[in-house]
């Protein structure tokens, strides 16, 4: 499960910096999720819950932004969201995002990492 192993590296990195500042637990995390990085926020949720049991982190709040992807195109210059359809099957198939304009396979700049916007501590 692609959801479990990288919310296992998140919470890793949150209890050492919540142990870099002494905090007492951590309150609230904020992440931004790229549209295109294939994480389904309700298993990422799950596997948080999961991970963060015993840890500081339990019953911290998981705020999950997703966030538009931004692709470029080399052949006409086109810059902006990609062209793909959100269906049932976006989640298990990899898509191919083409330019709206030409029609051409893009280069994705933002939307497909997942990074950590802002950790609330209790200090
Ligand atoms: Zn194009």
């Amino acid at each position: 499960m692609h959801e479990f192993s990288i919310m296992s590296q998140l919470v890793e990195k949150v209890i050492e910096e919540a142990r870099k500042r002494d905090a007492k637990r951590v309150l609230e995390i904020e992440l931004d999720v790229g549209q295109l990085s294939f994480l389904n926020p309700e298993q990422m949720r799950f596997a948080y819950n999961v991970l963060s049991k015993g840890t500081i982190l339990e019953n911290s709040r998981l705020i999950i932004n997703i966030m538009d992807a931004h692709v470029r195109c080399e052949v006409c210059g086109f810059d902006g969201k990609p062209d793909y359809v959100d269906d049932a099957s976006y989640h298990v198939s990899t898509p191919l995002f083409l330019c709206p304009v030409c029609g051409s396979p893009v280069e994705v700049l933002e939307g497909k990492g997942c990074i950590i916007k802002r950790v609330r501590l209790e200090l």
